[in-house]
């Protein structure tokens, strides 16, 4: 047998060649890992629109017609940062007052706003050239429609979805609401579009807009949940003008693809707006008999607790108290 000749110095070299494979991939592991730490999004590092400093100047877009306006925001918005899109806010509500009439951050359906003042034809251009329609989110199936349910009109769409799914702005536009509301929504948004529709997002396990967040279509405003009166994990998404509920049907088909839009523009009469403007639960959720509580001098969650023999985390669950141990002298709480 012939052994091949064996030479120590190329055991040496074989040897170090062996090491620096070993430690450079050990390195790129190292990395890899810090890396996709760093990736992680927990409630402490993720970013927070209106946190970073990104100063941007826009042009002036006053003098273009709503029309060419709307197209120009459907290529600008999706590539401006935080600081822009907040810039960009204060812009539109010099250049178009009128798309921020009645801009209440309280109300999610204003009193200032009458159908009786409302021309008999309203009419809509839903989409602009370049805008697109994105379902917030993908359900397999409407679980329901818009239209009368148990006595009342169901004002909206129903689609199943699992706690922590990510829900998405339907439009362009800005978010207007973006709280927990108690007539039975639970954590909701209310983005309003530039075609002067505004969208509603309920029971969401979690908001991550504000008020005057400025929203591409399919952009995340919040996760998907269970939260006000709802009987188990869905979005309930509606479809207003002026507060008023309108069938979503009107302005897209459901399919299992995602939504299909229906027509560029939409002419409707206004007696096909909900005739009033309160949630689609508003006396379901009275006779339910969710009750308050005014804190008065010297009380304590626990002792309002025992008061309604309920307990402190139920207390706080009911009223979005996540990290927060303290009430304030006079503030509403919901016991029940
Ligand atoms: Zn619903």
């Amino acid at each position: 047998m012939v052994f091949p000749s064996f030479h120590p110095q190329k055991c040496h070299f074989l040897l170090l060649f062996l090491l620096v494979l070993l430690f450079s991939g050990h390195a790129g592991l190292l990395a890899q890992d810090q890396a996709s730490e760093e990736m992680v999004w927990t409630e402490d590092n993720m970013p927070r629109r209106g946190t970073t400093v990104e100063p941007v100047e826009f042009e002036d877009l006053s003098s273009l017609s709503v029309s060419a306006l709307r197209k120009q925001l459907a290529k600008l918005i999706p590539d401006l940062q935080i600081e822009g899109r907040r810039t960009l806010f204060e812009q539109l509500k010099e250049w178009r007052p009128d798309w921020f009439e009645h801009w209440e951050d309280e109300e999610l359906f204003p009193d200032s706003t009458r159908s009786d003042t409302m021309p008999q034809t309203l009419r809509f251009v839903v989409l602009e050239d370049g805008e697109q329609l994105v379902y917030p989110w993908h359900g397999e199936e409407l679980t329901w429609g818009y239209g009368p349910r148990n006595g009342h009109l169901h004002k909206g769409w129903d689609t199943h979805l699992e706690v922590g799914d990510t829900v998405v702005s339907l439009m362009n536009g800005v978010v207007r609401y973006a709280k927990f509301n108690h007539s039975g929504y639970g954590n909701c948004v209310m983005v309003r579009h530039f075609n002067g529709l505004e969208t509603l997002y309920g029971h969401l396990d979690r908001i991550d807009v504000q008020q005057g967040d400025v929203l591409a279509a399919g952009e995340p405003l919040g996760l998907g949940g269970s939260t006000g009166k709802s009987s188990g994990p869905h979005l309930h998404f509606e479809v207003r003008y002026g507060g008023y509920a309108l069938d979503p049907a009107l302005i897209m088909e459901w399919s299992a693809e995602g939504p299909k839009s229906k027509t560029r523009i939409l002419e409707i009469d206004k007696s096909q707006l909900s005739t009033e403007k309160g949630g689609e639960s508003t006396s379901q959720a009275q006779s339910v008999g969710s009750k308050t509580h005014r804190v008065r001098s010297g009380e304590t969650l626990s002792s309002i607790a025992r008061k309604y023999k309920t307990t402190i985390p139920k207390l706080k669950k009911l009223n979005r108290l996540k990290n927060v141990d303290y009430i304030r002298l006079g503030q509403r709480l919901r016991v029940k």
